[in-house]
Parts: C-alpha cells; sequence; structure tokens
C-alpha cells in the first residue's frame, strides 16, 4: 500500500468500488492506489481526517446570530443556493450528464442533504450505486467512452453485435438486457426506473474485467 502522509506526497485516495481496490492508476505522472479499508477498522487516517475536521472549537458568545456554527450554517445555505444555480446551466452540467426526474416530477439534482440520491444511495450495493453514478455521468466502461480516450485496444461494441455502445445504445439494447418489471425498455425519464434497470441487469454498466490501467 502506498498510502502517503509525508509532505508533497500524493494523498491515495479511499474507493468503495471493489474493482478498483488494490490498482495503481497513474495521473500526471503520480501513482494512485485506489485502497478500500472499511470504517470499523477505525484506520489511522480516518481519524486523522476527523479530528481535523472536528478539532475547531469556538464558544458560542453573546450573540448567536454572529456565532462561529451560525456563520458556518449561512455559509453552507448560501453555498448549497449557489450550486442549484450553478448546476441549472448546461455548460456547468456537462452535456454527458444524464437529467433524471423523481417519483414526483422533480428534477433529481446532487448536491442538498435531502437530494433523492441520497435515498437511492442508501438503498443500493456500493456496487449498484457506483454503476448508477457511472451511467448518470457516462463516464462508465462502456465502449464510447474506450473510444474517447484511446482505451481497450478499440473494441466499442456492445454484446449484442452492434458495433457501437453507447449509454443510449446500452439502455434500451433489447438483445442484452432486460427490462425492468412490468416495463418497455426505454431511455430512462427518472431515478426510480434507472435504479430499477440497473437491479435487473448486473452487468450493466459494470467492468467486465479489471479495469485497464488508466480508467477510472
Ligand atoms: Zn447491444
Amino acid at each position: 500500500m502506498q498510502a502517503a502522509l509525508s509532505r508533497g506526497a500524493f494523498w491515495n485516495v479511499l474507493f468503495q468500488a471493489p474493482e478498483y481496490r488494490g490498482r495503481n492508476f497513474l495521473k500526471d505522472g503520480q501513482s494512485i492506489t485506489f485502497v478500500y479499508v472499511p470504517l470499523r477498522l477505525q484506520w489511522d487516517l480516518h481519524y486523522k481526517a476527523q479530528e481535523y475536521a472536528t478539532e475547531l472549537k469556538v464558544a458560542l458568545g453573546p450573540r448567536p446570530a454572529t456565532s462561529f456554527d451560525s456563520l458556518r450554517m449561512q455559509a453552507a445555505l448560501s453555498r448549497g443556493a449557489f450550486w442549484n444555480v450553478l448546476f441549472q446551466a448546461p455548460e456547468y452540467r456537462g452535456r454527458n450528464f444524464l437529467q433524471l426526474k423523481t417519483v414526483d416530477g422533480a428534477v433529481a439534482q446532487p448536491g442538498a442533504k435531502d437530494n433523492p440520491w441520497i435515498h437511492f444511495a442508501n438503498m443500493s450495493s456500493p456496487q449498484l450505486y457506483a454503476r448508477m453514478c457511472r451511467c448518470i455521468l457516462n463516464h462508465a466502461p462502456i465502449g464510447s467512452y474506450y473510444s474517447r480516450f484511446n482505451l481497450n485496444d478499440g473494441h466499442t461494441s456492445c454484446p449484442c453485435g452492434c458495433p457501437w455502445e453507447t449509454r443510449t445504445h446500452i439502455l434500451t439494447c433489447k438483445r442484452t438486457y432486460r427490462p425492468p418489471r412490468t416495463c418497455e425498455l426505454r431511455q430512462p425519464t427518472t431515478l426510480c426506473y434507472l435504479h430499477s434497470f440497473l437491479e435487473m441487469n448486473p452487468k450493466a454498466f459494470a467492468f467486465r474485467s479489471a479495469p485497464t490501467a488508466g480508467v477510472g
């Protein structure tokens, strides 16, 4: 393990997805190792991060409205509001982001504490949630992604034989994937449908083998 804490060293990233565990990646000429460490092991690095984040204690003071906690809460609220505005801009969101809605028709936007993504994170395995994020971000081990970054020796086909495997193709490929129960296979419009599709198709947006070095 290359967990590096010394000055100038590259911080290793803890990553939940099992397919990344123990894999080495190169970024800007520096090596990154993805290491899975369950919280229950109380790893020292976790503890230090927690200590660092909570070490500052400030007394309430005579004016609660200008206390440290109050200002911090206002900063958090402002950040959330700013993020909501920022994310509405397509050029900021990115053209690959899959816009979905909640069951009540609201736009499912990541970010806030009560956002619908948290609900699906809680009801999914880490593997399923990772596939869901890959699909929504179009940052997934699929043909179009491999082609874009010159990976996987130019293999861009779907298992059905279609030479060009895109996100849209996967979500509508009847020969390879099954629809959620009581549904037709279609382009998803809700988080709920996408979650059900991924439950029904464990191989969708999953690595077929260990990822090629550099993917991630
Ligand atoms: Zn196909």
